[in-house]
């Protein structure tokens, strides 16, 4: 089974509702990191986990997890519908 890991996104003016982390896909590459540092790093298994889930905006949110080459953010809308990847 994947190895996903869930960030609740409570901010009121996002469209996201969560980011989930696959931990198997992830291979530290850190673009993600490089996009939104206030967002991600890196854990001590070099995996991604998400430090703060509300700050960024949605625009570099969605640009974070598109610069992942191995699609390992995913981002959910407030319905719990997956808008990324598609
Ligand atoms: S860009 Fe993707 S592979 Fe690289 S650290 Fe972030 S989540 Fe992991």
């Amino acid at each position: 089974m994947a190895d996903l890991k869930e960030y609740k996104r409570d901010k009121i003016d996002s469209k996201f509702g969560k980011i989930v982390i696959d931990r198997d896909l992830c291979i530290g590459a850190a673009s993600c990191i490089a996009v939104s540092g206030v967002t991600f790093e890196l854990d001590n298994e070099n995996k991604v986990i998400v430090i703060d889930s509300e700050s960024v905006d949605d625009d570099m949110l969605f640009v974070a997890a598109e610069s992942c080459p191995t699609k390992a953010i995913l981002l959910f809308d407030k319905s719990g519908k997956q808008i990324f990847p598609k």
